[in-house]
């Protein structure tokens, strides 16, 4: 949160922090008591609670999903039971803060918080009584604790968190981007036929101006560019942004002009799953499945609202994720594999079981290797499931699980077990329990693929050892170590030689290890990126033969680096160091992209 946030001495989080301590019996009698839970529920949910020890819902949270309690009986009971006072839209009080206020206070908030506070469905509201350096903001969601730190970005010295029926906090957020002053209860109806007008003239330019059509360009247009996002942001109230994510980068595209931001953020819901057109306040994320010329194009869609300096609009953030489907993925055979890493590699692939890492730093490109090897083993009859927090690629015949905050990977694995896989694919093993699972699921007889950031296959394997403290498990489960690292290549058109008298203390960053004694630096032209262009990737495998399983099982704990190379290259491997002091030598990168693998 902001570190510059003013000094508050807020009055809202103790009473969360003093309850939630107290035993679930005194909360849950609470709920009885008030009527929002019966007898029965309570001890049911009680007993859920002790049951799924797992899931880090809180009980509110479980009582609305799970026993289908109703919303805001049950959220009122929450904030009356820690002692939040409620607000009602509809009360008859002179308020100090005006709509207006709001939206100045609003919009003075950098985007990304307003963000959250759309996300946890903060507002500010009013000015305490006589202490007008206190804010009043009004919430459905007192209680969660999120909710306090977010209060602090105010600029005001203290603040009060209070209860609002979800339905008005709706209200009131749709009162603030109308531009009046002032709400009507009466009205509701009347602005609900209005709503429905407006949703008709929205369907009108739809159509007039040929969105759907736009759109479906747009999408061929993202994934042609091998995009992986595309953003639409509303800009003018007849103006929409288009950007694509190109290589990280985020750039314009294009502009939707003459047309209702509304309206083009409508024909996207329309296109996408999972999402409501008619909701404008709230965030959604949905899936859009489409085939355009031939062309199938599958992504995620997340919703934002954001604040338009035209009162008048509903803007809306609408960013869509594109997965890439793995058959546009180059085949194993044309990642310039080495004869010693495909012969490892395609020895680990077509065993029954065992474990096998892929490791590399940050775009290293160790997802794209794990992908291509596993589509070069798949076929009908192998059962494959992938589990992973990131969907990169779209596996065609691969049954992939995404996991989310209430789908843990601890969760899914008890359940994949049931489903008896022939391959499990593990998105990252770095937390130590996953790495355990990783570890057993290798020696109960399934083929495991994972990855792991690492700045060597000897680092990787030391890493497994050290997080699962198992280094019998670990020689037992490995059956091989990839690794790999990107190294930017030097342009031809600009790169300049280094003079000799600074050569020397550039090589001392190397340890001794053998340069050349030419070398080049980066500098930069229109052809290249600060004096690269593109990128080589080198690739070293390690097999789990006799020798290295010895050197595990003699230690009995970490292993030494250098020992586990040294077997490796016994073994036939060349060190990733190796290969970039060879382009070194070739004049073909810096020492700068060299020091990574000395380190
Ligand atoms: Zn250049």
């Amino acid at each position: 949160m902001d570190s510059n946030a003013p000094d508050t001495t807020s009055t809202g989080p103790r009473p969360v922090l003093a309850a939630a301590r107290q035993p679930l019996a005194s909360f849950l009698d609470h709920l009885v008591k008030t009527g929002v839970v019966s007898k029965q529920q309570a001890r049911e949910a009680s007993e859920w609670k002790q049951q799924n020890p797992k899931d880090k819902r809180g009980l509110p949270e479980i009582l609305e999903e799970v026993f289908a309690v109703p919303r805001d009986p049950l959220r009122q009971a929450v904030a009356q039971y820690y002692a939040f006072r409620t607000i009602s839209l509809f009360e008859r009080t002179v308020r100090k803060l005006l709509p207006s206020d709001v939206n100045k206070i609003l919009h003075a908030l950098p985007e990304s918080t307003f963000h959250q506070l759309m996300k946890y469905k903060l507002l500010p509201y009013d000015l305490a009584e006589s202490q007008t350096d206190k804010i009043i903001l009004v919430t459905p969601n007192p209680a969660d604790r999120e909710i306090h730190e977010l209060a602090r970005v105010f600029p005001y010295k203290r603040f009060e968190v209070c209860y609002m029926k979800e339905t008005e906090w709706a209200e009131y957020w749709r009162l603030l981007t109308s531009g009046k002053e002032t709400v009507e209860p009466v009205a509701v109806s009347v602005s609900e036929a209005g709503e429905g007008d407006f949703e008709a003239v929205l369907d009108r330019e739809i159509a007039r101006a040929k969105v759907a059509v736009q759109l479906d360009n747009i999408l061929l247009d993202a994934v042609r560019a091998n995009a992986s996002e595309i953003h639409f942001v509303a800009r003018l109230p007849r103006k929409t942004d288009v950007l694509f994510r190109l290589d990280g980068h985020l750039s314009s595209w294009h502009t939707i002009d003459e047309v209702r931001c509304e309206a083009v953020a409508a024909a996207l819901k329309e296109l996408t799953v999972g999402i409501d057109r008619y909701e404008r306040q709230a965030v959604q994320q949905g899936v859009i499945q489409r085939v355009v010329e031939n062309v199938a194009i599958r992504c995620t869609v997340s919703v934002l609202p954001v604040l338009s300096r035209d009162a008048g609009s509903r803007f809306e953030s609408i960013v869509l994720r594109i997965f890439r489907e793995a058959d546009t993925l180059p085949r194993l055979d044309q990642l310039g594999l080495d004869a010693h890493t495909s012969r490892v590699l395609h020895g680990a692939l077509t065993a029954s079981r065992g474990l096998i890492l892929f490791s590399g730093m940050a775009k290293s490109g160790t997802s794209m290797l794990l992908t291509a090897s596993l589509r070069s083993m798949l076929r009908s009859t192998l059962n494959v499931v992938v589990v992973q927090e990131r969907v990169d690629y779209i596996i065609d015949g691969a049954r992939q699980v995404k996991l989310n905050p209430r789908l843990t990977v601890d969760d899914a694995l008890d359940t994949i077990v049931d489903h008896d896989p022939d391959v499990v694919v593990l998105g990252d093993v770095m937390n130590p329990s996953v790495a355990q699972v990783a570890v057993r699921l290798a020696n109960i007889g399934h083929l495991v693929l994972a990855t792991l950031p690492s700045r060597s296959s000897a680092k990787a394997l030391g890493w497994m050892v050290d997080a699962t403290k198992e280094p019998f498990q670990v020689a037992e489960a490995v059956s091989a170590v990839l690794a790999q690292q990107a190294l930017r290549v030097l342009c031809s058109r600009c790169k300049k030689e280094i003079s000799p008298s600074l050569v020397q203390d550039q090589l001392l960053y190397l340890r001794g290890a053998a340069a050349p004694p030419r070398l080049f630096r980066a500098v930069g032209c229109i052809e290249c990126k600060a004096g690269y262009s593109g990128k080589h990737v080198v690739f070293e495998a390690l097999a789990m033969t006799p020798a290295l399983r010895s050197i595990l099982l003699q230690t009995g704990r970490i292993p030494d680096d250098a020992a586990v190379e040294k077997a490796a290259i016994q073994d036939g491997m060349t060190p990733m160091l190796q290969q970039a002091l060879e382009l070194l030598q070739s004049q073909s990168t810096t020492v700068d992209e060299v020091l990574p693998f000395v380190f």
